[in-house]
């Protein structure tokens, strides 16, 4: 059998078992259903995502629900798909109980898939009719062990379909053997009622006949229904899958539909639960299923028994304990147990090349495989560096007789000049440093020379360098350059939220002979360098990126020749008709500035949006939905309630310092510009921000938006406002932060930080409100839960500069002059425009009702000119600030 996404999957004798993904099935996960009929798609797509990602080597999509439109959701979500690389690579099973549903699946898929399923179930016309058609399509089918009298329950019913099924297939119609699946009905067992006790049993029996009876046929199931009885009990369900699909698999089963992130290890599944897990599934005993019910109830109930089971680990030798240790984070005893440990080691060092590498090299292994989050790989290191600085002083004695302590290989680390956030960075650094790379790290606000130098005097076998503001991207093209002239070879790593696959692809690699590769997030940092620092694999991953970014190239150079734009005067023209009168202006309460010397954190924290936290910690689902989820879920928690402890500490001890400015000033529009003035008599302007119109055409009835648009223009003799905002919660961290630091606490370091970023962005929200209701005062009534503020349902907006609305950096130096924000907060700004404390926020105020947020996109070089013209800047300098938004190569 070989079945294909665009990559092939063989199965060959020797081939393993393969995992089937079940999430992207709205009848099997309540998630996913509640996506699709939502249309959140992007969503949906991140389930198959994280379903590969997790091991799944073939997805199962299954629309059938009642409330759907099966037919349109199946090919909606395949056709998007197919676009993802990352998912397209592997097969998809089409999974329907309509015919209809699996007709409309074929037609999205190139590849060769699956069909499931078709049985007897309506006779032998209806069943050849659909597999002649799906021989069409060169589809796999799978087969379920159904006929006209019903579904086969025992091993005689499954082998008489299933051999009755092959032979009409195979010798009526001609249907490849290798192509036919069976799947002999997975049924529940320990229900309670005696019929179901061999189900199990049967089902390995069946699957054992089918292969040696069936020549190429193969063996699927769908692994979860096993355990239907012990819904909610997951470690109970996961044995059971563990050790079904262990003996299963012996027995010569193929495939399974499997939640590919919840495979308990067989080996680790406790024996005192496997033998009842056996019992049950082997039908062992008469009363099998009540000692199992019996011992689930202690197992989800008892948390004394939890704790003794916690406890028991100490009892362990000590290589045991030091590899549990890292693998669930835990500090306690990690001092004495590497004592322990040196003292039966000949020199401390082997206590780091032994153990706790090893140990270390699970928790990589795990990650890699999808099996640990990030916050619990980052506590492991946490262990694994105190453990390490415990054991330094007695390397430091053996100096003498220690070899050097070799790691993997040596990658240098910065944040690039102009910008200073680093939480993504720091955590890439903390991941491989688990990984056994030495990791020189920077910091932030690093200039090319330094990178380079710093590369060349360490040796380092590859570069890191991270960004999140736009102006970064050209820092790091620039980079690159830099590289190419001083003729480096050293492989360059490129991350951070606004680069991207295409970005790198297109602009940066280019500039440079050696590889230059994106990195998604820190999960992939380790396969990546890995790949990089082999001997065997460099040459053909390095190949590999090459050609998928010159496709991404070629892909990208026709997209930009299709699109049109307007003139600048037509997208003029076009503006949004926005509607003007007296009461849609509004004169503030209280204008001109107002300062903020130490906002009081324990009434910012209430306004804390916690998506973006779990994010930044790789955690993705909205809060605090995730805490539901199956697999995230009671890490989320976890990770919750220790933000919450370290809040507590930041408010208490007031390790956190958060400054605010705002001020609501007389302004009116001419054009794309917004002037704002002295005074209220609006003779003399103050300053004059420049703002940036979409030139895209659009179609009729959708307007080429400019933010100048939302402020009342000159000529309708309407006195408008605009605000202007800045805030930090970032005083105060760098102490903090070294303190974690030279602690070796990394995890703390990253909590901090996130939680600073946090409170800035939760300050913003607060002083925003704060203007709506008592400062400028254009909504004093407003009473908004927290979930409608983050929704931001309220009036006006606060377009941030260097965001899309206004992408141009250098305005957000306007900003600071108009507030005078350096003297009233302390926020600085670096040469790239980006605030420094990071834990940082700024943006302007327009209070109009129909203000939105919108992205100008790019740009013609008749707007660039007419920009330059109006900061009187050269068109060089021009097209160096707007750069990401050019529709044009200014080199040509
Ligand atoms: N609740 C979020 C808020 C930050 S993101 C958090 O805690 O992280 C939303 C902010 O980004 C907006 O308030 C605005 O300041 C900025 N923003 C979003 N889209 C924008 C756009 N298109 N143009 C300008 N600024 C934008």
């Amino acid at each position: 059998l070989s079945l294909s996404g665009l990559e092939p999957l063989t199965f060959t004798r020797e081939a393993n078992f393969i995992n089937i993904g079940e999430r992207t099935n709205v009848t099997g996960s309540r998630k996913f259903a509640r996506l699709i009929r939502e249309e959140n798609y992007e969503e949906a797509l991140a389930v198959a995502r994280e379903q590969i990602e997790n091991g799944a080597q073939v997805i199962d999509v299954n629309m059938d629900e009642g409330m759907l439109d099966s037919e349109k959701a199946m090919d909606h979500f395949l056709k998007l798909t197919v676009s993802e690389p990352e998912i397209a690579r592997v097969p998809v099973m089409i999974d329907s109980s309509k015919w209809s549903v699996i007709l409309a699946g074929l037609k999205c898929l190139q590849g060769k898939s699956i069909i499931n399923s078709l049985s007897l179930k309506e006779g032998e016309d209806a069943f050849l009719e659909q597999a002649k058609e799906a021989m069409a399509f060169g589809a796999a089918i799978v087969v379920m062990a159904f006929d006209e009298q019903g579904q086969a329950d025992s091993y005689e019913r499954r082998i008489e379909i299933c051999e009755r099924a092959y032979r009409l297939l195979v010798d009526r119609i001609g249907f490849p053997p290798q192509d036919i699946i069976f799947d002999p009905n997975v049924l529940t067992i320990a229900t309670g009622i005696e019929e179901h006790n061999n189900y199990a049993l049967d089902f390995i029996r069946a699957t054992e006949w089918i292969k040696k009876n069936l020549p190429y046929a193969k063996v699927s199931g769908g692994i979860s229904n096993i355990s239907f009885s012990f819904r909610g009990n997951n470690p109970v369900r996961e044995a059971m899958h563990a050790a079904f699909l262990y003996h299963a698999i012996r027995a010569g089963l193929d495939m399974g539909i499997v939640n590919a992130s919840q495979l308990e290890v067989y080996e680790e599944v406790p024996a005192d639960l496997l033998e009842r897990v056996e019992d049950a599934l082997l039908n062992r005993r008469n009363d099998a299923t009540e000692r199992l019910v019996s011992f689930a109830e202690t197992i989800s109930h008892s948390t004394a028994e939890i704790e003794k089971k916690q406890d028991e680990w100490r009892s362990l030798p000590v290589k045991k304990r030091l590899e549990h240790a890292l693998l669930k984070g835990i500090i306690s005893h990690i001092e004495e147990d590497t004592e322990e440990a040196r003292i039966a080691s000949k020199q401390a060092l082997d206590v780091i090349e032994g153990p706790l590498m090893d140990g270390m090299n699970i928790v990589g292994d795990l990650f890699g495989e999808g099996k640990m989050f990030l916050p619990q790989v980052v506590k492991s290191a946490r262990v694994m560096k105190k453990a390490v600085s415990y054991l330094i002083p007695h390397i430091e004695e053996e100096k003498k007789k220690a070899r050097d302590h070799r790691p993997k290989g040596k990658l240098l680390l910065a944040t690039v000049k102009g910008d200073v956030h680093d939480i993504g960075k720091n955590i890439v650094g903390v991941v491989l440093a688990c990984n056994n790379y030495e990791v020189i790290d920077l910091g932030v606000m690093v200039p090319a020379q330094r990178i380079i130098e710093s590369a060349i005097e360490h040796k380092v076998d590859v570069i890191g360098v991270s960004g999140l503001i736009t102006p970064s991207l050209d820092e790091m093209v620039h980079l690159a350059k830099e590289m190419q002239n001083r003729s480096l070879s050293i492989p360059l790593l490129i991350g951070g939220a606004t680069t991207s696959r295409i970005h790198t692809a297109v602009k940066i690699s280019p500039e440079y002979d050696a590889p230059v590769i994106h990195v998604l997030d820190a999960s992939k940092s380790v396969p990546v360098v890995s790949q990089l620092l082999s001997d065997t694999h460099r040459a053909n991953f390095v190949e590999q990126i090459n050609q998928e970014y010159e496709t991404i190239r070629v892909r990208h150079a026709r997209r930009t020749e299709q699109k049109e734009y307007v003139s600048l005067e037509e997208a003029r023209k076009n503006k949004p008709a926005v509607t003007w009168s007296k009461d849609l202006v509004y004169e503030p309460f209280h204008a001109g500035i107002t300062s903020y010397e130490d906002l009081d954190l324990s009434v910012i924290r209430k306004y804390i949006d916690w998506t973006p936290f779990f994010i930044s910690w790789g955690l993705k689902g909205k809060y605090p939905a995730l805490f539901e989820d199956e697999t995230t879920g009671p890490e989320a928690k976890k990770l919750y309630g220790e933000a919450q402890e370290m809040l507590d500490e930041i408010i208490n001890e007031k390790w956190l310092q958060a400054k605010a400015v705002c001020g609501i000033f007389p302004a009116n529009s001419s054009e794309d510009d917004i002037i704002i003035y002295k005074d209220n008599h609006r003779n003399e302007p103050l300053m004059t921000l420049n703002m940036l119109r979409q030139q895209k055409k659009k179609r009729s009835g959708q307007y080429n938006k400019c933010l100048s648009d939302f402020i009342a223009p000159v000529d309708t003799g309407l006195k408008d406002y605009l605000g202007a905002f800045a805030v930090t919660a970032g005083h105060g961290i760098e102490a903090r932060l070294m303190q974690f630091k030279s602690e070796n606490d990394d995890y703390k370091a990253i909590m901090l930080q996130a939680l600073a970023d946090r409170l800035a962005e939760a300050a913003a929200e607060w002083l925003h409100e704060t203007v709506r209701r008592k400062l400028w005062k254009y909504a004093p009534d407003e009473t908004l839960s927290n979930t409608d503020i983050i929704k931001e349902n309220f009036q006006g907006i606060r377009p941030a500069p260097g965001y899309p609305a206004n992408p141009e950096h250098t305005e957000k130096q306007k900003l600071f002059e108009l507030l005078k924000v350096e003297k009233h907060t302390g926020i600085t700004l670096t040469e790239h425009f980006a605030m420094y404390p990071a834990a940082s926020v700024s943006g302007f105020y327009i209070a109009h009702p129909e203000a939105a947020y919108f992205s100008v996109g790019k740009i013609t070089k008749e707007q660039v000119v007419d920009y330059a013209m109006r900061k009187n800047w050269p068109l060089k300098k021009a097209e160096k600030w707007l750069l990401p938004n050019l529709a044009y190569n200014p080199d040509n």
